[in-house]
């Protein structure tokens, strides 16, 4: 069997964390976890059962019963929840401002965590998971642990780009900004804990953050 590749990115969002994931993943032909999307996809579900921000036993039952399909090949995604394909729908504005309710319920994110790690063992640990937990509480013995970093301007810039013409700035700099602000309640992903690799991405290209990764991985130990 082949030997365990598990490589854990953290990051705000706009750091590049998923393009950087997805390139890593296809070079190396190995898999591609977006946690992201999967707590996406329980707040589309909330959303769309029409749940209410201050209902926590909901959330939390939803998550322990919704049945979440997510594709780890790097280059088709495909997000499923209930039956409902939630792919593009989960990149919503809505949805992005409604997360955190998600995200920042403890009871959520142990029983998402323990789907996580079940899709890492699937893969035999050979995937690249990135989220905003995962050098520290997913997959804290992962092989190569990095956490990507931006400066705020760059990262409002990118989503905006993202997103298109059409989006109001102030809801991105919501989306940005305020989600990172509630989402380190819950997580640390500011401070990289000891053993994990900072990497800053404000000035570089994903392909120049993609080489320096693939150079942590070509000096792993061969007997580790
Ligand atoms: O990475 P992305 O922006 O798609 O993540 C969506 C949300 O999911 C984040 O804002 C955060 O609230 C939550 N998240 C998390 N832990 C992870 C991954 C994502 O709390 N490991």
């Amino acid at each position: 069997m082949s030997q365990s590749l598990v490589i854990a990115i953290d990051g705000p969002s706009g750091s590049g964390k998923s393009t950087t994931a997805r390139l890593l993943a296809e070079k190396l032909q190995i898999g591609y976890l977006d946690t992201g999307a999967m707590y996406r996809a329980v707040a589309w579900e909330y959303l769309r059962t029409g749940g209410v921000v201050d209902d926590p036993d909901a959330v939390v039952r939803l998550a322990r019963e919704a049945d979440i399909r997510i594709s780890t090949h790097p280059d088709a995604p495909l997000v499923k929840i209930n039956g409902h394909d939630v792919t593009a729908a989960i990149r919503e504005p809505q949805v992005s401002a409604s997360v955190s309710i998600v995200a920042t319920n403890t009871d959520v994110r142990r029983i998402l965590t323990k789907r996580m790690r079940e899709t890492i063992a699937t893969h035999n640990h050979r995937i690249v998971v990135e989220g905003r937990d995962i050098t520290t509480v997913v997959a804290p013995d992962a092989d190569v642990r990095i956490l990507l970093v931006a400066d705020p301007a760059a990262r409002v810039a990118r989503r905006a780009a993202e997103l298109g013409e059409q989006v109001d700035p102030g809801s991105v700099t919501d989306q940005v900004i305020r989600r990172d602000a509630d989402d380190s309640t819950v997580s640390n992903f500011t401070d990289a804990s000891e053993g994990v690799v900072v990497i800053d991405s404000t000035f570089q290209l994903p392909d120049a953050v993609v080489e320096q990764i693939l150079r942590l991985v070509d000096n792993l130990p061969s007997d580790r």
